[in-house]
């Protein structure tokens, strides 16, 4: 199966790394959306959050957590995380990601 999260996480295809771990990696995304834009992926492949089951729920807390952990470190106290789950959604890369973005004033609702 070839998947572009999946080729990111192996670093197979080249990022721009914000975090990485055992479980997680973090990049910057290629289309920046703010100021501050990148994407928490676990390295597992999970398709989105409707795939999220109580056997790999663990590694989606995770990746949770280590949002609020890069935040801080990078001295960012407001931001968004957003997962888009299936097309209507505007997922386009079938591989669980959350986006943080941060750096300007967002809206709401989101589009
Ligand atoms: P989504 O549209 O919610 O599935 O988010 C996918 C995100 O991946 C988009 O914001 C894209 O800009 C981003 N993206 C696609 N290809 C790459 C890449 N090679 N490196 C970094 N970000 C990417
Ligand atoms: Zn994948």
């Amino acid at each position: 199966m070839s998947c572009l999260f999946c080729a990111i996480a192996a670093g197979e295809i080249p990022s721009k790394k914000v975090y990485e771990d055992e479980l997680v990696y973090a990049f910057y995304d290629i289309d920046p959306q703010a100021p501050t834009h990148f994407l928490v992926i676990p390295k597992e492949h999970i398709p989105s959050c409707a795939a999220i089951t109580a056997e790999n729920a663990s590694v989606a807390a995770h990746c949770l957590e280590v949002i609020a952990r890069v935040t801080k470190k990078l001295g960012i106290s407001d931001f968004r995380v957003v997962s888009n789950c299936g097309a209507q959604a505007g997922q386009s890369v079938p591989h669980l990601h959350f986006h943080v973005l941060a750096g300007r004033d967002m809206t709401w609702p989101p589009g």
